[in-house]
């Protein structure tokens, strides 16, 4: 059997940390186990769901690198909800309800105050033919709700959370469909997990409930159920559901550079027992992927773990990896000199200027001036090579009596403008000597 997971937003905004994690899970449980991934559009409300979302939300996995196999949109199926929905009502699994808002959270009242659960009380089934005929001629519209088995009690074994056991008399019907018959989430779901093969629904707990109240659905549409696995949900550093984490997605990483290695190598492991580590190759990161070591307890997301996750990922990105992105001119040479010293990559142009000029000579003290003049004349004499800086702080060394940090900050400080920085043996055979000599010039003057 092919697994096959499914990653299933409504394009109704962008995507955030929380569901780009379980977009993440279900692409890596799905390339574990050489199955596929499903990016599916739960577009059914044709007034909140925007193009734009949808082009975004593909743009955002790619650049994440969590590419789907294939993808589906709701809105393309209308028929076929429509089908399955008939076969439904000609089961007896559906009944249509005419209870308006406000009297359910009347009823809703009333049960509350009498210490009672708030579940639909199934009035709606009571109806006559003649009670429905008479509403509908008053005009009154129905809504559609799913008719639990009260018989038969619900358990699965969630693959993170273990045996689950609900009482579907303690839960009310869904209602699966409006008056103006456009389809609320839970139908339209199970039908398209049947339909598309979908052998394991990896999503949030926050959708247990609505797990138990799909389970019976697929029975009553005749299939099997997948199997289930329930994340804990995703909270910010204080220890609750942040509003800030509710909005912050890829373009936010993006303007912090932060790279998409590291949202994979944080997200895949925050929450599991498996400690987070700077691991660039998402495939590794697959290779360890395992619900079983995904903890009950919040997935705790922490903007300084990642910046300083990300600082180790962009230590260990090859040039191939970023050659796209590097300044004009910059050599796989340049990229590992300058590697180190980064703490992200929007750090990269600043140092590539340091590289390539012009650079602002720092204030040097008469000694140090004097020093470095005579630093100009000693690099004039030398042959340029590749290891240049030993072959002339040798010769300074010897030369000057200079040495440790009086013998390197002025040649910094004169060749790059900055008391710190990257390491100079690579830095300057990459400024050249021209602009190397012209540097000490300006400097000692
Ligand atoms: N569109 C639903 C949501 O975003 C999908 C939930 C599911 O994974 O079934 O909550």
């Amino acid at each position: 059997m092919t697994i096959k997971t499914r990653f299933a937003p409504s394009p109704t905004g962008h995507l955030h940390v929380g569901n780009i994690r379980t977009a993440l899970h279900n692409w890596m449980f799905a390339k574990k186990h050489g199955g596929e991934f499903l990016l599916r559009l739960d577009d059914t409300d044709e007034a909140r769901s925007k193009e734009e979302y949808v082009t975004a939300i593909r743009a955002d996995l790619g650049w994440l690198g969590i590419n789907p196999d294939s993808e589906e949109r709701q809105s393309a199926r209308f028929d076929r909800y429509e089908e399955r929905f008939e076969e439904l009502k000609a089961a007896g699994h559906v009944y249509p309800a005419y209870e308006t808002a406000q009297e359910l959270d009347l009823k809703r009242k009333v049960q509350l105050s009498r210490g009672k659960p708030p579940t639909y009380d199934r009035g709606a089934l009571e109806l006559t033919e003649a009670d429905i005929a008479g509403l509908e001629a008053a005009g009154r519209k129905a809504h559609w709700r799913f008719k639990l088995d009260h018989d038969t009690p619900i358990t699965w074994t969630d693959l993170i959370r273990g045996d689950q056991h609900f009482d579907p008399a303690l839960l009310s019907d869904p209602v699966i469909r409006r008056e103006d018959g456009s389809w609320l989430y839970m139908l339209p779901s199970t039908i398209d997990d049947i339909d598309m093969g979908i052998t394991h629904v990896v999503r949030g707990e926050d959708h247990v409930a609505n797990t138990a109240v799909q389970i019976q659905m697929f029975h009553a549409l005749g299939a099997d159920t997948p199997d289930f696995a329930h994340e804990a949900l995703l909270v910010g550093t204080e220890g609750k559901l942040s509003k800030r984490l509710g909005s912050l997605g890829v373009g936010g990483f993006r303007e912090r550079n932060i790279e998409p290695q590291s949202i994979i190598a944080l997200l895949a492991r925050i929450g599991t027992s498996d400690p987070v580590e700077p691991i660039a190759d998402i495939m590794t990161l697959v290779d360890g992927f395992d619900f079983s070591r995904f903890g009950r307890a919040p997935a705790r997301f922490d903007d300084d773990e990642l910046a300083q996750l990300n600082q180790k990922i962009v230590h260990l990105l090859d040039y191939s990896a970023v050659k796209d992105r590097l300044p004009d001119g910059m050599t796989a040479t340049a990229w590992e000199a300058i590697r180190p010293n980064l703490h992200d990559m929007g750090e990269l142009d600043h140092w590539w200027q340091v590289v390539t000029g012009p650079v602002t000579t720092c204030e040097l003290t008469a000694d140090d001036r004097e020093f470095v003049n005579q630093a100009h004349d000693a690099l004039n004499d030398l042959p340029w090579s590749e290891t240049i800086w030993k072959e002339w702080t040798t010769a300074l060394k010897q030369s000057t009596g200079r040495k440790g940090k009086p013998l390197f900050m002025p040649l910094r400080q004169a060749l790059t403008g900055l008391d710190h920085g990257p390491d100079m043996g690579a830095l300057l055979p990459l400024i050249g000597r021209d602009a190397a000599l012209e540097r000490l010039q300006n400097a000692s003057a």
